[in-house]
């Protein structure tokens, strides 16, 4: 055994445990590669759009902190996300901070002395399981259906048993790209003991939302994100609900959360907002014409999506295999077989540009 040198120890006397358990979030390099694997838009502005943009940076004071309420985004986000008057709405440096943001004004522990938990399912999106862990809330992933829609019996018992503080279902979900039965989630809402947060990052690709529903609930809260409709460098979510649940989770907010540069730009964005609903619509055609080129294809199953990125289920044990060949050809995708469970098998491509999409395809054949 060696001998653990005195910063070795250091690192273990004061660094919580669950956190030295972890490994951080895995961004692979993705440079010279198409990239295929993070559901980005993969369009551009045009150019006379970005002259239009560039003039309004001109005027930015990069030495003045940013307005710390940024109200004028707001009112944009507000409009532009149809949310309800009643609703209050707050903002977050990615809707990633706004998942950290409800986690970290309910950790702790409730009257009767237990810790304050998060329940969602799996395979879901990694971030509320990850967050839980950096705030050291119990986390309950509750596996689901086969054809990965929600198991309402075993949902309803574990909400029952468990008594989460906050539930979180990503509508369409990641990384499996379907919208979950609406009745459903009504029902996990009426049971719930604490929030139901529904993460609508896929909305511009989906057909349903829950924003016109906020009305109806008290402890329903809807989560929105710029980031897979064209603006992921940005950095801007935005959560909508009852300003009682909203005040609280605000005070956890550190001051100009939003940045003078991305309120300038998201504001400037929304203003020509026909131009990114261009880009989403041509993703959801584009979405289309991938689903049932690779529905053709033997020996694979193709899973039909409400979001701009497609999930896949190879073969058993093809998923690595076709992953490493289509990474060194040029395209990189996600390979969802390493997290197991239901995923085993599974690769996870974004839709690109037609064009990309075509050189997936070609080299996707090939690979099998
Ligand atoms: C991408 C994604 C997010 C994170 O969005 P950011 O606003 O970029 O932090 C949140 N939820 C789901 C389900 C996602 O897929």
């Amino acid at each position: 055994m060696n001998k653990k040198t005195e910063l070795e120890e250091k690192i273990e006397n004061f660094i919580r445990p669950e956190i030295r358990a972890l490994s951080a979030y895995h961004v692979p390099d993705s440079k010279n590669l198409i990239k295929l694997d993070a559901m980005e838009n993969p369009y551009q502005w045009p150019d006379d759009l970005v002259d239009q943009w560039l003039e309004v940076i001109r005027d930015v004071e990069l030495n003045r902190y940013p307005d710390p309420g940024a109200r004028i985004l707001k009112q944009h986000l507000r409009e532009a996300m149809a949310v309800p008057t009643d609703a209050e709405i707050l903002l977050g440096n990615g809707s990633d901070e706004l998942i950290q943001m409800i986690m970290m004004a309910m950790a702790g522990k409730d009257s009767s002395g237990n810790a304050r938990s998060v329940l969602s399912v799996e395979p879901g999106f990694v971030m509320y399981k990850m967050i839980a862990t950096f705030m050291d809330m119990p986390y309950i992933g509750v596996p689901l259906n086969d054809d990965f829609s929600l198991n309402e019996t075993v949902l309803i018992e574990k909400i029952k048993e468990t008594q989460p503080a906050v539930i979180f279902l990503a509508y369409p979900n990641n990384p499996t790209s379907n919208l979950f039965d609406e009745q459903t989630i009504r029902n996990i809402i009426d049971v719930a003991p604490g929030v139901v947060v529904i993460d609508e990052a896929y909305h511009a690709f989906a057909e349903k939302s829950f924003m016109p529903m906020l009305n109806e609930y008290d402890n329903l809260l809807v989560m929105r994100t710029v980031s897979k409709m064209g603006l992921a460098g940005l950095r801007l979510g935005l959560l909508a609900g009852k300003p009682e649940w909203l005040n609280e989770f605000d005070k956890v907010r550190l001051p100009y959360n939003i940045n003078i540069l991305t309120q300038a730009s998201a504001e400037f964005a929304i203003k020509n907002r026909h131009v990114l609903d261009q880009q989403t619509q041509q993703i959801c055609v584009d979405r289309e014409q991938l689903f049932n080129e690779l529905s053709k294809i033997k020996n694979i199953t193709t899973y039909p999506s409400q979001a701009n990125f497609i999930l896949l289920r190879l073969q058993q044990g093809q998923a690595d295999k076709v992953f490493t060949t289509l990474k060194n050809k040029g395209i990189l995708i996600k390979n969802l077989n390493p997290a197991g469970g239901l995923l085993k098998d599974c690769l996870r491509i974004t839709v690109g540009t037609e064009e990309e999409n075509k050189k997936f395809l070609e080299i996707f054949k090939t690979a099998l």
